[in-house]
Formats: structure tokens, sequence, C-alpha cells
């Protein structure tokens, strides 16, 4: 008698996952925001406004930072930027978060990390009122997130969430593995995964063979700035995974290339869906920077959209 395929066999028979567009997700998303945002200036003559605070001249956050400018004008609101010197001290960064706090016209204050040396990112995120901290890390959003209350969520750990939502549908029940546990991603998708009903483990670097948790995780999300950490050997056949890293390598030819923490090459050919890199979580992220902006407008002002 001819044995039952299992699940390993008809993966390897069928290698190639299916890849989770985030970029089309984020888009479809942005837009939906756009028409939002015009029938929220309709009702209340308000249009959402977000502020950027860059402290200091790091290439890659003056690039993450334009895009969500970009990003913010694209969806209708405004975008306020406010770029500072590398010699700004903590008294004159909380004096602007301060005015930005009563600013009537900002509805979405971010800080962008890291900041340099000398500025207490704890303090400056904690600064921040906790109706316009839409990147969701000050001490009160992180806490009604962890006691289940609602509050602002982290951008990338939504983003994530709704990927694996519209994805897999209900979550309830299944195993999700998640390694990395900072406060901007690993801890807040650990508490968001177990709101749906998932089990969760969090793994991170002083954790125990990483891989044999990983193998068991019907959910596998990885976040830990390690490129290509996880192999196809560390995923459970037809797992989707959400690859959270990025990291730009340089190549023998002289170019660069953005790579996630998952090695993509062998994980295609066992897991069930995998988000890409880049072109996955990255656009999510500001998508979900748009939302959480328009739904503290909506908080702030008063009422419904
Ligand atoms: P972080 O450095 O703050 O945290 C990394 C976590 O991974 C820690 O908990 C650490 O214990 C764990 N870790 C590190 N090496 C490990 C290993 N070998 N095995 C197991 N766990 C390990 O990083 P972060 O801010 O959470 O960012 C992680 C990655 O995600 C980075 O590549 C970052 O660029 C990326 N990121 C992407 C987006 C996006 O929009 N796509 C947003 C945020 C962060």
């Amino acid at each position: 008698m001819t044995e039952p395929a299992s699940a390993e066999t008809a993966s390897v028979r069928n290698p190639s996952a299916r890849l989770i567009d985030g970029k089309a997700f984020a888009a479809n998303l942005t837009q939906t925001i756009a028409q939002e945002v015009r029938a929220f200036h309709d009702r209340h003559q308000v249009t959402p406004g977000l502020a950027v605070v860059l402290v200091g001249n790091d290439p890659a956050s003056e690039v993450y930072v334009r895009n969500k400018a970009l990003q913010t004008h694209r969806a209708g609101m405004r975008s306020f930027m406010h770029m500072l010197p590398e010699t700004t001290s903590q008294a004159e960064l909380l004096a602007l978060i301060g005015r930005l706090n009563h600013d009537p016209e900002i509805h979405g204050i971010l800080v962008q990390l890291p900041l340099p040396a000398g500025l207490d990112p704890v303090a400056i995120t904690n600064a921040i009122h906790p109706d316009k901290d839409v990147d969701g890390l000050g001490e009160v959003n992180a806490g009604r997130l962890a006691l289940g209350q609602p509050g602002i969520v982290p951008c990338t750990p939504l983003g994530c969430l709704m990927l694996l939502k519209s994805e897999l549908g209900g979550l309830r029940g299944l195993h999700a593995v998640i390694i990395g546990a900072s406060n901007l991603v690993g801890r807040p998708m650990a508490r968001l995964l177990l709101a749906e009903g998932c089990t969760v483990t969090v793994a991170h670097i002083d954790t125990r063979d990483t891989a044999a948790l990983a193998r068991q995780g019907d959910i596998l999300v990885v976040a830990t700035g390690c490129h290509g950490l996880v192999r196809g050997d560390w995923i459970k056949p037809g797992a989707a995974v959400i690859d959270v890293g990025i990291t730009r390598i340089s190549l023998p030819n002289g170019k660069t290339r953005l790579v996630g923490d998952v090695a993509f090459d062998e994980a295609v050919t066992r897991a069930g869906r995998i988000t890409p890199v880049p072109g996955g979580v990255g656009p999510m992220t500001i998508a979900c920077l748009l939302n959480n902006t328009l739904a503290a407008a909506r908080r702030i002002v008063g009422g419904a959209a």
C-alpha cells in the first residue's frame, strides 16, 4: 500500500511558496485611507497632519522620513518635517515635542529612531502625547497593548498582522513563532498574535535551539537584523513566513541589495506563503503609519469619519 503523502513530501512536490505581496496590499490600503481622509475632511473640515522629526543626518533615516512624507501627501494628509541638527539637545527636542503635542494641526508625531548618542530615546518617545503617538512605542500605548486594551499599535507588527489575516483568515489556534523580541517588532507582534488566539513562542538571542522552535511554527515572524539567519530547514512545511528583517549587503559587482533575515531561496521551497524583501513588510509599515495617523485624527477631532 502506498504511504499517504506527508506535508513535507507535498511541499517538495510543490516547491514554490505563494508570495505575499505587501507592496500591492499597502497600495490598496493607502488608496482606501486617501478616500477616508477626503470623507473625514468633508465632514470636519480638518486634514490629518503628521509631524516627522529627524535628528542628525543618518542617510538611511533621511530616506525613510522623505518616503514617509511622500506617502503622507499621497494619502491627502499634511506632512510636517522637522530636520534637526546632530547637536540638538534633549531639552530642545523635548520642547519641540511639547509644541507639537499642543498644535491642533498635528494629529500624529513620529520621532525617527535611532537618535544620536546623548539623546534618550525612552524619554523622547514617552514625551509624545499618547493620542498622537502614531508609532505606538510610548509606555501608555505599549501598556494598553500588553493589557489587551484599545490603543495605538506599532506600525510594523500591525502591518504583519494585516498580511497574515488577509492570507490565512482566522489565526485562532495556530502556533506562531516569533524570532526577535524588540519593543519595535517582536514584543508587540507577540501581543497581537496572542490577542488573535495564537499560541505564541518568542525566541531571541539567548534562546537555545531557535531552529527547533521555528520548525513548530504554523506562522513564523522573523525580526532580528541577522540576514539569512533562518534557513530552509527551520521552516515547518506549509508555514506562513513573515520576514521583517532589512539589511543592505554589498555584492561582488560593487552594487548593493536589500535582503531579509530569511534565506529566501531555501525558504520558498518549504513555506506555504512568504513575504519577499523588499516588497513585503516594508511598504506595510508606512501604510500602517498613515492608518494610525487617520485613526488618531478621528479620535482627537472627536468622532466618526
Ligand atoms: P533589534 O536589534 O532591536 O532586535 C533584534 C532582536 O532579535 C532582539 O530581540 C535579539 O535578541 C534578536 N536576535 C538577534 N540575533 C538573533 C539570533 N541570532 N537568533 C535569535 N534572535 C536574535 O532589531 P529590530 O528593531 O527589531 O529590527 C529587526 C530587523 O527588522 C532589522 O533588520 C530592521 O531593519 C528590520 N525592521 C524592518 C522594518 C520594516 O518596516 N520592514 C521595521 C522595523 C525593523
